[in-house]
Parts: C-alpha cells; sequence; structure tokens
C-alpha cells in the first residue's frame, strides 16, 4: 500500500516537473479535433462587427482596407509582403493628427506567425477598431496616438492560418505553406544559422523592420497563458537580458491588469504568468531574439490562450480580460530604457559601425582606421563576418 502510495507520488512528482518544462508552443498543436463548429467565421464585414467570429481571408484584406478607408486622417494600410502563395502580409500604421513637434516612438504589433495560433489574430483586429473608434472620444486612446506611431500586423503567416482554404480557419497549421516553422527561421544573433533558407514571410518582416525603427514590439501566439520575454536562446541563468528587471516588470503590469478581470487567467505556466523564454524551453532562429539583437527592438512574446484556435464563442471574454492590457503595453514604449542595452548592441565586433544593417546592398562600415564601403549585392541572403581592416564583421544580408 506505502509503495504504492510512494510510486503514485513519483509519478505525480514526475509529471508535475514534464509540464512545467513543457511549451506547447514548441511542439505541434495538439488540438486539431477541435469542433470545427465552435471556429464561426464571418463571410462579410457586418459578420464580422458581431464580435464573436474569425474571418475569412477576404473579410480580413476587406475589414483592414475598411479600417483605411473608413480614418484616412488617422490610418493607412502597408503591405509588409506576400506569402509563399502570394497572400498579403499586412500592417495597418495609425497616428494621432494633432500637430505637435514630438518626435513619436514607432510600436509595432505583429500576430499569428504560427497560422494555427488565432486568438491573437482576433485581438489585432478588434485592438485596430478600438483604437481608431475611440480616438477623439476617449482622452486615453486620442493621447496614446497622438503620441505614437502604432503598427499593427494582425496576420504574419497567412498561408498557415488560411491552410484549408480562403473561407475557413479550421483547417489552419503551424507552418507557412513550405511547411517551416517562422519561429525557427530567423537569423540567429547567438549560433547557427536556419537549417532552411530564411522564408519569404520573413525576409518581408526583416525588410520591415530595417526599414522602421520599432522602439518596442510584442509577437502574439497561442497555447498557453504566458509572457515570454528575452532571450529564447538561453536560460536566464546562462545569458539573463539586460533589461530582465524591466522586462519582468513590464510583462508583471500586462498580467495584473487581466487579473482584475479574471484571476486565473495567464496561470498555467507558472503562478506569476511571465517568464523568460529559455527558462520555459531554449529555442533557436526565433524571432523574438532576432528583434531584440539585430533591431534593438525591446519584443516580448506574448501567449495569450491555452487553446491556439480558441472558439469562437470564447473570444469576447477573452478580449474583455486582456484588451486593458494591450492597450496599456503601448504606453510601456515611453518606459523603454533609452541606452542601448549592454550585451544587445554589437552588430559588429570591435570599435566598428555598419549602416545600413541589415542590407540589401552596399553597406558602409566605419573602423576606427577608417570607413570602406562593401558589396553584398551578389551575395546570397544570410548573416556574414567579413574581416575589415582587420575587424569581424557582422552584416545581415536581406
Ligand atoms: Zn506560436
Amino acid at each position: 500500500m506505502k509503495k504504492t502510495v510512494i510510486l503514485l507520488c513519483l509519478c505525480l512528482v514526475t509529471l508535475t516537473a514534464r509540464a512545467q518544462v513543457l511549451r506547447p508552443d514548441a511542439f505541434p498543436p495538439q488540438d486539431e479535433t477541435l469542433d470545427a463548429k465552435s471556429l464561426t467565421m464571418a463571410n462579410t464585414l457586418e459578420e464580422m462587427y458581431q464580435r464573436n467570429r474569425y474571418p475569412t481571408y477576404d473579410v480580413y484584406v476587406e475589414m483592414m482596407n475598411h479600417f483605411a478607408e473608413t480614418y484616412p486622417a488617422l490610418c493607412h494600410l502597408d503591405t509588409i509582403g506576400t506569402s509563399v502563395e502570394g497572400r498579403l502580409i499586412l500592417s495597418l500604421v495609425m497616428t494621432g493628427t494633432e500637430e505637435n513637434d514630438l518626435s513619436r516612438p514607432e510600436f509595432f504589433y505583429t500576430s499569428t506567425m504560427h497560422g494555427d495560433e488565432i486568438t491573437g489574430f482576433y485581438f489585432m483586429l478588434r485592438l485596430c477598431d478600438t483604437l481608431l473608434s475611440s480616438y477623439g472620444t476617449s482622452a486615453e486612446i486620442t493621447n496614446l496616438l497622438n503620441r505614437v506611431v502604432v503598427y499593427i500586423n494582425p496576420l504574419s503567416n497567412p498561408d498557415g492560418t488560411y491552410r484549408g482554404g480562403n473561407h475557413t480557419v479550421a483547417n489552419s497549421v503551424r507552418y507557412n505553406a513550405n511547411w517551416i516553422d517562422l519561429n525557427r527561421n530567423y537569423p540567429n544573433p547567438f549560433g547557427e544559422e536556419p537549417l532552411d533558407s530564411i522564408q519569404p514571410e520573413n525576409l518581408a518582416m526583416m525588410d520591415y523592420a530595417a526599414r522602421h525603427h520599432f522602439v518596442m514590439s510584442a509577437n502574439l501566439h497561442g497555447g498557453s497563458e504566458v509572457m515570454n520575454y528575452p532571450w529564447d536562446s538561453f536560460t536566464s541563468y546562462e545569458r539573463p537580458h539586460p533589461q530582465a528587471e524591466w522586462w519582468k516588470a513590464v510583462s508583471k503590469r500586462y498580467v495584473d491588469t487581466c487579473r482584475r478581470y479574471n484571476s486565473r487567467i495567464f496561470t498555467n505556466v507558472n503562478a506569476q504568468g511571465f517568464i523568460a523564454g529559455g527558462d520555459w524551453y531554449v529555442i533557436y532562429n526565433g524571432r523574438q531574439d532576432y528583434f531584440n539583437y539585430y533591431h534593438h527592438t525591446y519584443e516580448l512574446t506574448m501567449e495569450v490562450s491555452t487553446s491556439k484556435k480558441l472558439p469562437t464563442e470564447q473570444l469576447q471574454r477573452y478580449w474583455n480580460i486582456q484588451s486593458h492590457s494591450l492597450i496599456n503595453y503601448i504606453k510601456e514604449v515611453f518606459n523603454a530604457p533609452a541606452d542601448q542595452p549592454e550585451g544587445i548592441a554589437p552588430h559588429v565586433e570591435a570599435d566598428c559601425r555598419v549602416y545600413p544593417n541589415p542590407t540589401r546592398g552596399w553597406v558602409t562600415v566605419e573602423t576606427p582606421q577608417g570607413s570602406r564601403n562593401i558589396n553584398l549585392s551578389n551575395r546570397p541572403a544570410g548573416v556574414y563576418i567579413i574581416p575589415v581592416e582587420g575587424h569581424p564583421v557582422k552584416i545581415t544580408k536581406l
């Protein structure tokens, strides 16, 4: 009897230990058998505004254009690029109309690089609508948009989301059309390059990041509920992020605000609801480390729902819990540490400066001995270590 109890305890301890290290995001979806009936689609814009549906691809594109047409003074629509199958990767760019001398920081939200993690896709469309429709009536939103430029890309892997056709998200998958995990496909600042060539969706995103200066961003995923801050490539013991304390405070504010609406949210990984990525599960070639390291963007990964394909009946409830936090997170851009955090900056070694970096063609490298121009236009995309005046210089070719 006692033996059985001890064995049972051991099993429970083992299961608990496994549960703590399991990172659902790192594995294929486990909820593919979900009843497709609970993924109700909006086939028209009017249906989309009923708030409890996912958009068809056409309704999604229509909605993004609708924002731009309805609020031309407040926003315009950018195309970041196109997917393998030619679907659009869109970004809505929003800022207030008040004239002032403020230089407005750029903030970026992007979601659903794993095509089946669709809660964030819905959140981002709601957020666009909320920001635009509240401008001029809500002092909070008006003031926010007058001080920041907000970029929102609701869907960064449209081929994955619409794997089953443009009319449904029920057959959405994690991967892009080349069956590659886009979150293992970015240049790795700390080690090996990705096994597969960098995918069109990611090349477009790298290019977009290079053409802007995003001070802060968040990348929305699903399959868990936790704020995952950098680094992903290391445990915090091996290499803590230089702004780890700031990240913890930002994450805690997000989670605390959500818990005012639901005390059990963000509890499936740990009690506090946030974690250094590598302490949860180390991954390489992820987007988060790429953005933090190469673009000096303070980006974290938001895992916003334990269900990857959140049933449509739950969408409004999840939005109510997290909408305030999503808006408040944008305001953190004003608290972002201004100085280049130690350990993030060096695109290059020694006292060299490279610009632009990443590049498509010519770069200028300044070394203590003078400046030199280098042409990378004939090289394939990738990360190169090129000796310049004796200094090993790291340059990313898009
Ligand atoms: Zn994911």
